[in-house]
Parts: structure tokens; C-alpha cells; sequence
């Protein structure tokens, strides 16, 4: 088979946020030109392929990494940063599926992505601002009923570490008079997402992989044995070629880039707060998210500037202005912040899938992919991209736990898939409305 991808950017800079405004990237950027070939190609420098690439290479694989603008360009480097444990999908929602065997590997997988975070700084010297401490939070009653049958269910499968925080309780987190309830979960946390990403490319190189930037991947032809990716100044011959491509992937033609929708969300990041200021809205540094269908999401960067990210746009970006809507949401949770300063506000993409379960499969037997991370992509992705490496390695009884969940196309074909989302989430966004 044989597919093409279309151009999918315009401009391959960094767009302009805080996070690309706070790091320093000393790397030496290189372009494909001419034939390499390889064990294992990657498509995405994003963590997905990042993850995948450190843990095929520190098993003596040989890879290459392509990627069409910059490392970290895409969501990984423009994320909230909220380093959130587990996965979309319930364990026992894998149990009804796959049997108790399953839902026992699962749990185990549970904490891993962040682990596998923890594990790359402290043996890569990967500094990424990480602290540790995430915070959901309820608006209604009902979510917060919700959420406490959340963390019993959590502390009796012994699964992190959670706390339910009553009203009072959640005064010593967060300094908002919004919500009712939530609960802190202390292995979770939060990070500056494109210092890690940079990181992780910096660890990458130190392992003896490669990555090529500005090097889109423009057709990929599977040949007998081989697979072929060609780029606009060049072409990789490899093995096995992993898809880290999320919310950006649209190969031409193939089930699986229907069964993703790109989804569009927004960050504003404040000037620094005073350090009052910062104790006032965020006393305990942790990072949060509300639980409505279409959540806010917010945390303070290590410069205690507010990073608070809102609206869920599907299948396109918004006409409103960026950082609009984030901003009216800040205000409304934050009103003491009605005067800070808003010195960045930018937006991203990333790949939601129709049953909210995160996709791991194959197409063909060369040809890997990982993505539609739905809420956890900081975590997930470094777990999916440590899966791939271990099923291209041989051992799949990880990966297939994932490659078995069903993996739906969104109805409606290339027309319609969009208003049809887009009326699903009015109706989740109409029940948060009304409190349920
Ligand atoms: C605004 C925003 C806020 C978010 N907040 C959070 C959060 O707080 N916590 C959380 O867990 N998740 C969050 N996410 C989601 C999370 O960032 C993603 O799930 C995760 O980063 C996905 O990583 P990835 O490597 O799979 O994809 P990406 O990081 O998107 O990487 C894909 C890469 O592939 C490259 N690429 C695509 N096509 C080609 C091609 N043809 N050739 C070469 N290269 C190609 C792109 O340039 C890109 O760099 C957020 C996402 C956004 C956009």
C-alpha cells in the first residue's frame, strides 16, 4: 500500500507562547537530504514518537526521526503541562473487554507515563520544571459525588495517591470561590512541556538516535520488506516505521485517519504574580482541571505566571481571537486576576477519538502508531511511545491490551463527522450546564 500526506503547516517557527519565550534551545536543527536507511523510523518529534525513538535506541535500535517543523512543535511543546496519571477509558472498562488478565495490566500501567517522565530526567538530566501535586475539581454537587466515588474506587484498587478535598479542604489549593469539592492526586504534576520535549531530543542524540527537522514525511509506500517514507529533499528505507503524528495525522485514504478528529484548544499566560497573588489563586502549586465535558485547565509556571487554557474547538480552530475565551474563563474563576497583565496567548491541536479510548495499533506488520490521547496525552503519550518500542522489539502482550479496545471512525464521513461532534458535545456541554 501506498499512501500520501498533504502539507499539513505553514509556518515550521515555534508559535509564539510562553513556553517557546522561556527555553533555550541550543540543539543543531538538520534537514533530510538524500537516502538513509534505518531499523526503525519515527514520524512526529512530539513525546509519542520522542518515547518511542529513547527506548528503541537504548535497546540498540537504530532510529531515525522526521519531523516536519521543529521538536516539540506540535502539542507536546504548547500543552497545559498537567502531567495527569492513567488513561481515558476506566479499568473496568478494559475488564468487560479483555478479562481480569488485562484490567491487571492495565492498573499496573496506570502511573507509568509519569514515571517514564521521572525516569528520563533523572537518567538524562532532563530539567523540565516538574512538580508533582494535580487537582480535579467540581462545580455541582453531583460532580463532586462523582468524584469521591472516583477516589474510593482509586484508593481500593490502590491506584496512586488521592485525596478527596471537601470545600473547605480545597481553600488550601485553589483560591476560587467556583467549586464545591475535588481531590488532589500527589503523583501527578505538572512540567514545562517543551523543555522536556527538547529534552527528550537532547537524550535522544546522546543515545546515538537522529532526527531530522523541518523534514515532513510527504508519502509513505510499503515495499515487500521494507518501508519507504519519502520527504520533500530525500527518503528513509526502514524496518518499521512508527506513526507519532496525533492530531496532525491525515494519511490519504486510510481508516485510521478517520477514526481521530483534530480538536483545537487555547492557553493564556499571564505576566508574573507577586508571590501573594500566586499563593492567593494557587496556595499549593498544584496543577487543576474542572471536570465539565469541555474543561478549564490552569497551573502556575515555575515563574508564577497563571497558565489558563479553556474552549474546545472541533475540527478547526475558532474565528474568536485566541486567548479570548480562555481569558473571560480566567477571570470568572480568578476575579482578583481581572488585572493582570496577559503576556502570551496561543493555541494547539490535538486528536480526540470517538469512544474517548487512546488508539495503539498497527496497519500492516511494519507500520506502528499511537494517539488520540483524550486528557492525558502528557502521560499517555510516553507510555504509548514505551509500548511501541517494546512490541517492535518482539514482547506485544503490553501493546495489545491497548491494539485490542475498539478503535470506531466518527460517523457522518468527511462532511458531516464535524457538526455531528459538534452537536454530541453541546449535548455534554448542555448537561454540565444544568448540573448533571
Ligand atoms: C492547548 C493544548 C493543551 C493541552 N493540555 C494538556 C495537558 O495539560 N495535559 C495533557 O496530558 N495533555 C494535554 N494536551 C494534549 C497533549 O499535548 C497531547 O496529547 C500530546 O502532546 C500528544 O503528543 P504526540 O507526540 O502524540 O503529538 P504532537 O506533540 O502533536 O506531535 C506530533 C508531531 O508530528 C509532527 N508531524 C505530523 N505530521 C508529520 C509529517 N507528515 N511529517 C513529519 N512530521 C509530522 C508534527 O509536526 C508534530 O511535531 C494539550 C494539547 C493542547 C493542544
Amino acid at each position: 500500500m501506498s499512501w500520501e500526506i498533504p502539507p499539513y503547516h505553514s509556518d515550521s517557527s515555534y508559535p509564539e507562547s510562553y513556553y517557546a519565550n522561556s527555553v533555550s534551545n541550543s540543539r543543531k536543527s538538520k534537514t533530510l537530504k538524500g537516502s538513509l536507511e534505518t531499523d526503525v523510523c519515527i514520524i512526529g518529534a512530539g513525546f509519542t514518537g520522542l518515547s518511542a525513538a529513547i527506548f528503541l535506541t537504548e535497546r540498540g535500535f537504530r532510529v531515525i526521526v522526521l519531523e516536519g517543523a521543529k521538536v516539540g512543535w506540535g502539542a507536546s511543546g504548547r500543552n497545559g503541562g498537567q502531567a495527569i496519571n492513567g488513561f481515558s477509558g476506566s479499568i473496568d472498562s478494559i475488564r468487560n473487554l479483555l478479562g481480569d488478565g488485562s484490567a491487571q495490566l492495565a492498573h499496573e500501567m496506570f502511573e507509568e507515563g509519569v514515571r517514564l517522565i521521572e525516569y528520563l530526567m533523572e537518567n538524562y538530566a532532563v530539567e523540565c520544571d516538574f512538580k508533582h501535586g494535580n487537582l480535579a475539581l467540581a462545580i455541582t454537587a453531583r460532580q463532586a459525588r462523582r468524584l469521591e466515588r472516583e477516589v474510593n474506587a482509586r484508593q481500593q484498587n490502590n491506584q496512586g495517591d488521592f485525596e478527596y478535598l471537601d470545600q473547605d479542604s480545597l481553600a488550601g489549593h485553589v483560591g476560587s470561590q467556583l467549586y464545591c469539592a475535588g481531590y488532589i492526586d500527589r503523583k501527578s504534576g505538572h512540567l514545562h512541556p517543551l523543555k522536556l520535549a527538547l529534552g527528550e531530543a537532547g537524550a535522544l542524540e546522546q543515545l546515538g538516535g537522529e532526527i531530522f527537522e523541518n523534514t515532513p514525511a510527504i508519502a509513505i509506500n510499503e515495499l515487500p520488506s521494507k518501508v519507504e517514507i519519502k520527504t520533500p529533499g530525500g527518503r528513509i528505507l526502514c524496518s518499521k516505521l512508527v506513526l507519532g503524528c496525533n492530531g496532525y495525522l491525515n494519511l490519504k485514504g486510510h481508516r485510521v485517519s478517520r477514526q481521530i478528529l483534530p480538536v483545537f484548544s487555547e492557553i493564556v499566560a499571564t505576566e508574573p504574580l507577586s508571590d501573594e497573588l500566586a499563593m492567593e489563586v494557587m496556595p499549593s502549586d498544584s496543577s487543576a482541571f474542572d471536570v465539565r465535558f469541555l474543561p478549564d485547565y490552569y497551573r502556575l509556571s515555575a515563574d508564577k505566571r497563571i497558565l489558563f487554557g479553556s474552549s474546545t474547538d472541533y475540527g478547526r480552530p475558532s474565528k474568536y481571537q485566541t486567548g479570548s475565551r480562555s481569558l473571560a474563563r480566567m477571570h470568572k474563576v480568578f476575579p482578583v486576576l481581572e488585572n493582570a497583565g496577559i503576556d502570551f496567548a496561543w493555541r494547539g491541536k490535538f486528536a480526540v477519538t470517538l469512544n474517548r479510548l487512546p488508539q495503539l495499533g498497527t496497519i500492516g506488520p511494519r507500520i506502528y502508531y499511537g494517539h488520540g490521547y483524550c486528557g492525558h496525552g502528557v502521560n499517555c503519550s510516553h507510555l504509548f511511545g514505551k509500548l511501541i518500542s517494546e512490541a517492535i522489539k518482539g514482547n506485544t502482550e503490553r501493546f495489545d491490551i491497548f491494539a485490542k479496545m475498539p478503535q470506531r471512525k466518527f460517523p457522518g464521513g468527511r462532511h458531516l463527522r464535524i457538526p455531528l461532534t459538534m452537536v454530541g458535545a453541546h449535548f455534554y456541554q448542555a448537561r454540565d450546564w444544568l448540573g448533571f
